[in-house]
């Protein structure tokens, strides 16, 4: 029996719609999705082998229980519930529900089983969402809200219409970012009328297909930014229209811009002044502009200075809001919430480190100091949804450490990861082949689509989907009552009948007669109208509350998309077309005009002055420049390659070069120390040390090294066999302290390392 089934890529946020053979449970074969609306027939060499994610002999088919010598049993679905309950229950009535965190709830393919875990949150009655996002966006996100008024205010890179597009700390040839990145790349590449610039220490891939590359010096990227702006103002090529009319507090940073020493700036940070002095000519000249900015520059010295600078760029310039340049978009589900400042009253810090949220979410560098220590309201319960911390985490022996002083510790994911191999309980999930699921990557602007994938594989036996654990333990937990047989006869009715409308009429006398069913919001949905959806689709009940919010704020954005309101509404409509198109479906088309109405300033302006960081601008001028003679190198930690991807590709086998994840080094640095290609060679750190293979490479500086993400797990050859670790666990090598102080977010692009032989 064979067959092509539509799903979607799991490996990076592009979530590429796909076309997969399945023969005898397994993927076969895997092209691109000519259908879905995005990336339209595109994909990447990753995605060929995602059988070895679906089908490899650490996939879990049982829930796990620890026991009192230290070893997983086997146990069944009812007894791990009920373990788990009485858990959550000892600690939230002995130390309160903030005693649990909450880490993860989706990774690059898999958020819709995390909405769920929002109602096991309130259960519990925790603030404490910890993610891996923030230690990589939440800068990002903190400036976001600080220019637009909210930090669910996310700005979308209009690359593929933009006649200059700059690329900052990212190389989309591997770790894409937007749609089709590699076409669009060439496609640029190939336009003498369209114009390339890449800033980066290495000279990557896509800086090969650039017209300009300025090869910053690593930690260097705000010297060069603060130039670039600095000579846009000194040149008197800023857009003063564009200022006067949607920005508001230009002067401050204006004034601050023009104490810049431009030349100066450029030099330290390793550019040609007179070079830089043309890209800035060539951004005010250009009629439209794009900045798309990453990792690089996010997990860098100065990371969230780098995030202000990197906006003002298009925001001086004026290319906001119009084809071509930067946007706010809209959101279906945000992916992020938005948080209170630090002095805010609501704010609620962490008990030990007195971190506070933004987006919503707390930075994973203090998680092991919430935990390993006396401090009476510590974190002593954690519940792990589709995330493996202890790798992705920086400081893995402070993980470790902490990780196994928890009282209880609960992972959910579809194998035994390193973080599972320290939890009480294992709750095994189906894949995500398995189920109905979707990303909130939905980033787009001014069209946005949305993906809702159904299963194109039978469950696994033993495991369930992330929706249904949630559900049993708010049950466990007595937060939720097992069915609601009226609500659920309702739903049917308007699911056979639209017109009749009934069920927003019943779910709302249901709420007001129970309002503690409000924070079971998305699971009341999932346990009627998800009941009443086809059969395997009940995890997108959520997705119909979310459907009629949205055509409610955008009716004629979602009207333009094709999405027509029959009797039933314009909310149903767009619930059903998401439903029921496999491909993905466009949700929204804006004009570039509405998207002043998504800036939740006061005035829909720009608040362009941010004192904090107009403050970190004006110091850099007697930064130190800190070489250290006992870490001669710097290594950019977790690059993205050829064949890595997120640690979901557990099965090293999957990889065709690079398989070990060498350290790349340049030629003349690895020829001062002896160091043939093929060689092993130690890399030390503060924290750390890890022996890698050599790969000589001249795209790198001298004096920088890079290794990459995604490797260093542990997976068995052979079913039940020993545990074999494949290349470096670069997170072995990198410090929780050496961050951003704002945001606490990791400077893995500047580790200070030494080499040692071996
Ligand atoms: S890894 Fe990313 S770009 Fe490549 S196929 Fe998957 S989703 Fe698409």
């Amino acid at each position: 029996m064979s067959d092509w089934r539509k799903t979607a890529c799991i490996l990076c946020s592009e979530n590429c719609g796909l076309e997969v053979k399945i023969e005898g449970g397994r993927i076969k074969s895997v092209r691109g999705d000519d259908a879905h609306p995005e990336s339209r027939g595109y994909l990447c060499q990753k995605a060929a082998r995602l059988d070895r994610y679906q089908n490899h002999v650490d996939r879990l088919d049982s829930p796990l229980e620890r026991q009192a010598d230290g070893s997983l049993k086997r146990v069944s679905w009812d007894h791990a519930i009920a373990g788990v309950a009485r858990g959550l229950r000892r600690l939230r009535e002995t130390h309160g529900g903030q005693s649990v965190a909450y880490y993860g709830g989706g990774g690059q393919g898999n958020h819709l089983g995390g909405v769920y875990g929002a109602s096991l949150r309130e259960a519990i009655g925790t603030p404490y969402i910890y993610s891996a996002l923030a230690q990589e966006k939440t800068g990002d996100f903190w400036v976001n809200g600080q220019l637009f008024g909210r930090q669910t205010c996310h700005v979308a890179t209009d690359v593929s219409q933009a006649e200059v597009v700059l690329f900052l700390g990212t190389n989309p040839f591997q770790s894409h970012g937007f749609p089709r990145a590699r076409r669009v790349l060439n496609e640029i590449h190939k336009d003498p009328a369209r114009t390339m610039i890449v800033i980066d220490p290495r000279a990557t891939e896509t800086a090969r297909l650039a017209d300009l590359h300025l090869q910053v010096r690593p930690g260097h990227d705000a010297f060069l930014l603060a130039a670039l702006l600095g000579a846009l103002v000194e040149e008197d090529l800023y857009d003063r229209a564009f200022l006067a009319r949607r920005c508001r507090d230009s002067e401050p940073v204006l004034a601050a811009l023009r104490e810049v020493p431009v030349d100066a700036f450029a030099t330290r940070s390793g550019v040609d002044p007179a070079v830089l002095r043309g890209v800035a000519r060539t951004i005010a000249g250009a009629s439209s502009v794009a900045v798309r900015a990453d990792l690089g520059i996010q997990q860098s010295r100065h990371s969230t200075l780098n995030s202000y600078l990197e906006k003002l760029l298009f925001l001086l310039s004026g290319h906001f809001g119009k084809p071509g340049c930067n946007s706010l978009h809209s959101f279906l589900i945000p992916l992020i919430g938005h948080s209170p400042e630090p002095e805010s009253e609501s704010s609620i810090k962490t008990r030990v480190t007195g971190m506070h949220a933004i987006s919503k979410l707390y930075p994973p560098n203090v998680l092991p100091a919430e935990i390993d220590t006396e401090h009476p309201e510590r974190i002593r319960g954690l519940i792990v949804d589709s995330s493996n911390p202890i790798m992705s985490g920086a400081d893995t022996a402070a993980y470790r450490a902490a990780f196994a002083k928890l009282e209880l510790c609960v992972v959910i994911d579809v194998a035994l990861t390193e973080t599972a191999q320290f939890a009480h309980y294992v709750l095994p999930a189906s894949s995500q082949f398995e189920k109905t699921e979707a990303t909130f990557f939905n980033l787009g602007f001014p069209t946005n689509a949305f993906h809702l994938r159904r299963a194109v594989l039978p469950q696994r036996p033993g495991t369930l989907p992330e929706s249904e654990i949630y559900r049993r333990l708010c049950v466990a937990l007595g937060a939720l009552p097992e069915r609601f047989p009226i609500l659920e006869r309702v739903a049917r009715a308007d699911r056979r009948v639209p017109a009749l409308r009934l069920f927003p009429l019943a779910l709302k006398a249901k709420l007001a007669l129970n309002p503690k069913l409000r924070s079971q919001l998305g699971l009341v949905l999932y346990q009627t109208l998800g009941l009443a959806l086809p059969e395997g689709a009940q995890a997108a009940a959520v997705l119909w509350g979310a459907a009629q919010f949205y055509a409610k704020r955008h009716p004629a954005a979602v009207r333009r998309a094709g999405i027509t309101s029959g009797r039933a509404g314009l909310g149903e409509a767009l619930f059903e077309a998401i439903l029921t198109g496999e491909s993905g479906v466009e949700i929204s088309t804006h004009l570039h005009e509405e998207m002043w109405s998504f800036l939740r300033t006061p005035d829909r302006r720009v608040q362009l002055c941010i004192p904090s960081l107009i403050e970190e601008l004006a110091a850099l001028a007697t930064e130190p420049e800190g070489a250290d003679a006992e870490w001669p190198f710097m290594l950019m930690a977790g690059e993205r390659r050829s064949y890595n991807a997120n640690t979901i590709y557990r099965d090293p086998s999957w990889r065709k070069t690079d398989s070990e994840g060498a350290l790349w080094i340049h030629p003349d640095d690895a020829e001062a120390l002896s160091l043939s290609e093929g060689s092993r060679v130690a890399v030390v750190s503060v924290g750390g040390r890890v022996e890698a293979l050599v790969h000589r490479n001249a795209a790198l500086q001298l004096g920088v090294l890079s290794l990459p993400h995604g490797y260093g797990l542990e997976h068995p050859e052979t079913e039940g066999g020993p545990r074999v670790r494949t290349g470096v666990a670069v997170n072995v090598l990198t410090s929780a302290e050496h961050c951003d102080p704002r945001t606490k977010t990791p400077f893995h692009k500047g580790v200070p390392v030494r080499l040692e032989a071996l």
